[in-house]
């Protein structure tokens, strides 16, 4: 019985009816995962068979567990884990053990689901090709001289090779969703404040949201009810316990759609027609589709950068050798220890973000501040947003305007993706089709806040009604 053709909810309903052990599917696991990927930092198996064998015991003396009991899993290491190494695939953070778990992981740890892996990503989650990390990129399986995607490569290019059965990945600017699209998997950025971030390394607190990157949208239900909910240790998160968020009833038939034009024409051709096939799919399915423009794609991008770069850097200053972070030997004084641990061990993304970070909290007038203007256009971005969600259940754009890139690549795929981030709405990217190529082109479909359920009911039924998300790459 090969794990790996399984989805999560396939394995866990296996699982539950004795039809393989977990102690089984944990060594299945450790027998055939190769890391062609490069998708994982390191693997846990002493400690996953550990944690198989509590869990089977459970299983054996008929304790109702939830439906990811004894499910592999594997986790973007910017996730704390207890006494397991996490790196943030970064030289700075390399042999820093947590001690104490992230509340998303210690939820599903709870519901029995065994750690794995940690898995691989652009140095502290800055990047959208996975190639900051200080550990190498990782492997697109569609095509090998493209990106991945990123930050949450490793998420991406583990399940696009079946290394993995399902992931947690974090988004802060669309890293779940771009490398979903580019890997074909299924990837949701929750509602800002759905899911703990406590544990979850910070880049730019006010926009970083973990999340699940799946086979299918089943799966990122099924993990997004176990890890959300409120959390004592994260003041943001909603006061709500928990979230059930399948709707076996649901019906896209009357759904209000709106197709943001301007984000399809600004993409390339072949993803212009798989998104517009992807919408008739829809429209045969009853959902009421009208156009709409949002012009908010010229100020998605600085306004990200310039407030995600300004948060990021009091996180950054944490990292001096002395509190946290590498120590270089041979230092004279506190100054040198400071400036070596830094300059040695961060890489140039790194670098470039902290630089940035100050460049624009310089100004202190109203005027001249690149933050306060930036403030401005997130409050018009959100306005923006929130008026067409007033008229339409889900906006939808492609996730990306192009396919995977190659290397030398500077589009700024990650254009369409932002302004969730920093509205704070839930966004969801499913594939949609394949250009001639045989690339994967992904859809996001767009929500309104605390509706994710909304976003995950449509993408549910439109994975019922296609087979997208079934392809798979030859490698
Ligand atoms: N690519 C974006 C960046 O580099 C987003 C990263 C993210 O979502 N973590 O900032």
């Amino acid at each position: 019985m090969n794990i790996f053709n399984m989805t999560a909810v396939e394995l866990g309903t296996k699982i539950k009816n004795r039809e393989i052990s977990c102690i089984e599917a944990t060594n299945y696991f450790f027998d055939n995962v190769t890391n062609k990927s490069n998708g994982y930092i390191c693997f846990t198996k002493d400690y996953a068979i550990k944690k198989a064998k509590e869990i089977q015991k459970k299983l054996d003396n008929k304790e109702d567990l939830p439906i990811l009991a004894g499910v592999p899993m594997s986790i973007k290491d910017n996730i704390c884990t207890k006494d397991i190494e996490t790196t943030c695939a970064s030289k700075m953070l390399k042999g820093y053990i947590p001690p104490y778990n992230a509340t998303a992981f210690d939820r599903l740890e709870k519901a029995g689901a065994i750690l794995v892996g940690k898995l691989n990503l652009d140095e502290f989650a800055m990047g959208d090709t996975g190639r900051t990390s200080f550990f190498g990129g990782c492997n697109n399986p569609w095509d090998n001289t493209k990106s991945t995607g990123g930050s949450s490569s490793g998420c991406a290019s583990s399940l696009a090779y079946n290394e993995a059965i399902f992931t947690l990945g974090s988004d802060t600017g669309g890293s779940i969703r771009q490398p979903s699209a580019f890997c074909s998997v299924t990837g949701i950025k929750p509602t800002y404040g759905l899911v703990s971030r406590y544990g979850l390394i910070a880049f730019a607190p006010e926009f970083d949201q973990i999340g699940p990157m799946t086979k299918d949208a089943i799966d990122c239900a099924k993990t997004l009810e176990i890890i959300s909910g409120y959390d004592k240790n994260d003041n943001t998160t909603i006061r709500k316990d928990s979230f059930s968020l399948i709707d076996e009833n649901f019906n896209i038939k009357g759904l209000k759609i709106g197709i943001c034009k301007n984000f399809i024409e600004y993409s390339d051709k072949d993803v212009q027609i798989e998104v517009l096939k992807a919408i008739d799919i829809l429209k045969n399915l009853g959902a009421i589709i009208e156009e709409i423009n949002l012009d908010v794609i010229e100020y998605s991008m600085p306004t990200y950068q310039v407030l995600s770069s300004a948060y990021s850097i009091s996180n950054m200053a944490r990292y001096d050798g002395i509190k946290y972070g590498y120590k270089p030997e041979n230092v004279d004084c506190l100054e040198e220890l400071c400036i070596k641990s830094r300059t040695d061990a961060f890489g140039v993304e790194v670098k470039k973000r902290i630089m940035f970070g100050n460049y624009v909290l310089r100004h202190k007038d109203d005027k001249n501040s690149h933050y306060k203007n930036a403030i401005n256009a997130k409050y018009y971005i959100t306005k923006q947003f929130k008026t067409a969600l007033d008229k339409y259940d889900i906006l939808l754009t492609p996730t990306t305007p192009k396919t995977a890139t190659s290397f030398d690549d500077n589009t700024e795929t990650d254009i369409f993706l932002a302004s969730s981030n920093i509205t704070g709405l839930p966004s969801i990217s499913i594939p949609c089709g394949f250009t001639k190529e045989n690339m994967p082109v992904g859809m996001q479909l767009i929500g309104n806040h605390l509706k994710d359920s909304v976003i995950l009911n449509t993408s549910i039924q439109f994975q019922k009604n296609t087979d997208f998300h079934l392809k798979k790459p030859n490698f």
